[in-house]
């Protein structure tokens, strides 16, 4: 077991430090919570794509970066501290990098190079307005036409939506439960529509409700049949639930950095409220859960790089860190006392990020089942 980090992964991480805090950080303040048009954030992103950040996991002869889990993690958590939004299209575009990695050759050559450049935008659309916890019952339906599939339905809570060139739609051709569930590629081309969900944070990127109305595909679009969706999609959480639980690392980590910059500053009683007790009994705990939350994530993400199952890691760490970011975030509020409520200072608005991370990839009650169905052998779901 080695907890050091290489000089290597040191001066990848010093370097990016420094483009977040250079170009990140003031560009994402000039939007209030308000969505970056699609323009604005391509040019972030590309410029992230140098770092190893939308390509970074895809392996060198795809021409990604070859990024081993670790690593990415280290550049990803600090990519989310300094904004959690532009950290979500990053996550997409990863995640659909890694699904078309795997996909037939025709598509993945016709996806995936400008996928890995920034050019086009992916998304993943798997939630209905009907279905999230339960994946095997969406009801998005993908019928034979000839040589085409005709895709019908409604994908909702779709990251990256309004900004994507393709979705990649999760979709079943029968009702045979998982045995019925494919995966496909949709080019925007092809005409599905996208409307922005607006929430209580997290606007600077996109959420969004996608809609398909018999949206006509050429069969060879299919990226996984029915029979390997499910499994494609499951394998893709176990890798990347970590990766969410380290965007709420980043924003539980500048909860702390903000709030122990404030009680060193803040004065009452006549000594800085940093030097009370109970405030250094609340910077304590968010210490504690921050790095604990970390030490799992990382312990995760060995274990997606060593190719071993990593449910039962990956759902506790993604359980533990998001949990644990809305409790170090109102900690945050708390030491802020009346600023901590004002949109004068970053907390609140970290506070408001915090609990959307409890919901995506999966709530802390199915990571709950995932890890009771691993230690029981028993599902009860
Ligand atoms: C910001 C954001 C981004 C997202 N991005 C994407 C994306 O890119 N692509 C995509 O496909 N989806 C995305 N999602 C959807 C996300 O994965 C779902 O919201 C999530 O899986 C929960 O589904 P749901 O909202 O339908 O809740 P439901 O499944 O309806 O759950 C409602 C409540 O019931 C609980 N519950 C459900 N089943 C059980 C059970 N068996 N036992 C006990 N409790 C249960 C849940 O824990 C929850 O508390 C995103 C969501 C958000 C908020």
């Amino acid at each position: 077991m080695d907890f050091r980090i290489s000089d290597e992964q040191q001066m990848a991480v010093d370097s990016i430090r420094r483009f977040l805090d250079d170009v990140v950080r003031p560009a994402v303040a000039e939007y209030d919570d308000t969505f970056i048009p699609k323009e604005r954030m391509q040019e972030l992103l590309k410029q992230l794509l140098d770092f190893g950040l939308g390509n970074g996991l895809a392996s060198e002869d795809d021409g990604g970066m070859g990024l081993d889990p670790v690593t990415f993690g280290l550049l990803f958590e600090e990519l989310a501290r300094v904004s959690p939004d532009v950290s979500i299209v990053v996550l997409i575009q990863e995640e659909t990098g890694l699904l078309l990695s795997a996909a037939p050759d025709e598509i993945k050559s016709a996806y995936l190079g400008p996928l890995l450049a920034g050019d086009k935008f992916g998304s993943i659309g798997i939630s209905e307005p009907a279905v999230g916890s339960n994946i095997a019952d969406i009801r998005c339906r993908a019928r034979a036409d000839g040589d085409d599939l005709l895709i019908s339905g409604e994908k909702q809570w779709i990251s990256n939506g309004h900004y994507s060139d393709f979705n990649i739609t999760v979709a079943k051709e029968s009702d045979d439960g998982a045995a019925g569930i494919g995966i496909y590629l949709v080019d925007r081309d092809q005409g599905y529509e996208s409307q922005n969900i607006p929430k209580i944070a997290l606007n600077r990127q996109s959420t969004a409700q996608l809609f398909f109305d018999n949206v006509r595909i050429p069969r060879a679009q299919t990226l996984f049949p029915p029979g390997e969706g499910l499994k494609r999609l499951m394998t893709l959480l176990e890798g990347s639930r970590p990766l969410v639980g380290l965007m709420a690392v980043g924003i539980a980590q500048a909860a702390l950095d903000y709030s122990i910059e404030y009680a060193k500053e803040r004065e009452q009683h006549g000594k800085p409220i940093g030097a009370h007790q109970l405030i250094q009994a609340r910077v304590a705990e968010m210490a504690v859960k921050v790095e604990a939350s970390r030490l799992m994530l990382y312990k995760a993400l060995d274990q997606v790089d060593r190719g071993t199952r990593s449910d039962l890691q990956s759902g506790m760490a993604k359980y533990f860190a998001t949990e644990a970011a809305c409790e170090v975030t109102r900690h945050a509020m708390a030491i802020h006392g009346g600023n901590g409520v004002t949109r004068e200072f970053p907390v609140e608005e970290l506070y408001r990020m915090a609990p959307i991370l409890t919901v995506t990839e999966g709530t802390p009650e199915m990571q709950k089942l995932i890890i009771g169905r691993s230690l029981l052998g028993m599902p009860a779901f």
